[in-house]
């Protein structure tokens, strides 16, 4: 063998095996409630870090651009059937880079420049990609936005339908970045017949629990789901869209030759492998407990007098307004970084306050659940986020925390990392 092939990354680059080891710690050290990451298994990562990165493979099992696919044919072809069972759907595209993508993909599949999409708006709890203004979906197509009541921070899916039947979209998505309740997908699959659009539901967040039983499916009320792999699904960083028989043609097409060139081969085995894992007892026990952890993380939230959009959660994410606890979400946010606790800020329904420094915070269950956390646990860290909210600026007082955290995680070792 080339000797540069026995080099490990500390040998060859010690400045990035540093880092990396250093992010690892990070990660092992810290309660980490940003809902949308998780941690991966050791599978996982193996698969995502092998010589699959090295091979081209455009175009679709069987039917290549390039020579040499007999295993690389067998892994994507692996991963797809194994989407197709485990969500139920008729056909699954595993090739997108990403959530970003994968709606992408959407679009291209099935509206012209100027058609009229429908979504969720970012301020509301959508995603970029769903139409909004400053996202080349929102700039490239005409977007009409939908949000939520102001008396229940809730979908109002009489007034969804209402504008669906005025503007009249050729797409309408449902799903989001920032909802803490479950999504009725069978109203939005009827509004979109009624008026003859897409409808595509986003479960990028929801996609584990989706798999689990732990929220409603959206197979087989919507044409096209799309989903991300690296948030409850526990898989690589990638993205994939499942659809309709009828739909498959158009979702290929868009994807490749429409969007993207060689998929990327690593993740694609990565994918697989949390396919596999996720069709386990296991993780139907994890997905369900997620829920069960963020019911009772927001429970002890409520009871110390935080203000929570929609007053709880149905899933794995909670969004609080700290406005009634007198700092802002960004403040909260750097204070509980300090302190080992490492959330985003969150812009709320209705927010007052600017993007860059809105109101609210957003909490996940994810990533402490994969680590086997139980209730015990998110009354401890409801506990904690108390005392650093109250004191945003008392560095001791962090730092103290911070200790005590690193204590608990010390309980809790993290699946796939090997610090
Ligand atoms: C995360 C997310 C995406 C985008 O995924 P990326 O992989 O970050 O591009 C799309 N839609 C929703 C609802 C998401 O939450």
């Amino acid at each position: 063998m080339h000797p540069a092939l026995t080099k490990t990354i500390a040998d060859v680059d010690p400045e990035i095996a540093e880092l990396i080891t250093s992010e690892e710690k990070r990660q092992r050290d810290s309660i980490r409630l940003i809902a949308s990451e998780n941690y991966v298994s050791g599978a996982v990562l193996a698969a995502t870090g092998s010589v699959l990165t090295n091979k081209y493979s455009e175009g679709y099992p069987g039917k290549r651009y390039y020579e040499g696919q007999k295993y690389i044919d067998q892994i994507e072809q692996l991963c797809i059937d194994r989407a197709k069972k485990l969500f139920g759907a008729d056909h699954a595209n595993v090739q997108p880079y990403s959530g970003s993508p994968a709606n992408l993909a959407v679009y291209f599949a099935f509206l012209k420049p100027g058609d009229t999409v429908m979504g969720m708006a970012l301020p509301s709890g959508g995603h970029l990609t769903h139409g909004w203004n400053v996202s080349i979906t929102g700039s490239y197509f005409k977007s009409v936005q939908y949000g939520v009541r102001k008396d229940t921070h809730r979908v109002d899916l009489d007034e969804v339908r209402e504008l669906a039947r005025k503007e009249k979209p050729k797409l309408l998505w449902a799903g989001g970045t920032a909802i803490p309740r479950t999504i009725e997908f069978a109203a939005y699959a009827d509004i979109a017949k009624e008026v003859g659009a897409i409808f595509a539901a986003d479960i990028a967040h929801i996609a584990g629990l989706v798999a689990a039983g732990a929220h409603p499916s959206p197979v087989p009320l919507a044409d096209v789901v799309s989903t991300t792999t690296h948030k409850t699904l526990r898989g690589p960083r990638g993205g994939m869209l499942m659809c309709t028989a009828a739909q498959q043609k158009a979702i290929d097409r868009a994807v490749f030759p429409g969007l993207q060139g060689g998929p990327h081969n690593h993740t694609t085995a990565g994918i697989a492998v949390a396919l596999k894992e996720a069709a386990t007892e296991t993780f139907k026990t994890y997905a369900h407990q997620i829920v069960t952890n963020a019911k009772a993380l927001a429970a002890a939230l409520v009871e110390r007098g935080f203000a929570l959009v929609t007053g709880g959660t149905d899933n794995h994410l909670i969004l609080a307004d700290l406005t009634t606890k007198n700092v802002s979400g960004k403040i909260a946010a750097k204070a509980l970084d300090a302190a080992g606790i490492e959330l985003n800020y969150n812009s709320v329904p209705f927010d007052p306050r600017k993007p860059f420094d809105p109101s609210g915070i957003r909490i996940g269950t994810p990533s402490v659940t994969s680590r086997g956390m139980r209730e015990p646990e998110m009354k401890q860290i409801a506990a904690w986020m108390d005392q650093v909210v109250s004191a945003p600026s008392d560095a001791t007082l962090h730092a103290k925390i911070a200790g005590e955290v690193r204590e608990l995680c010390a309980k809790f070792p993290a699946p796939g990392l090997l610090v």
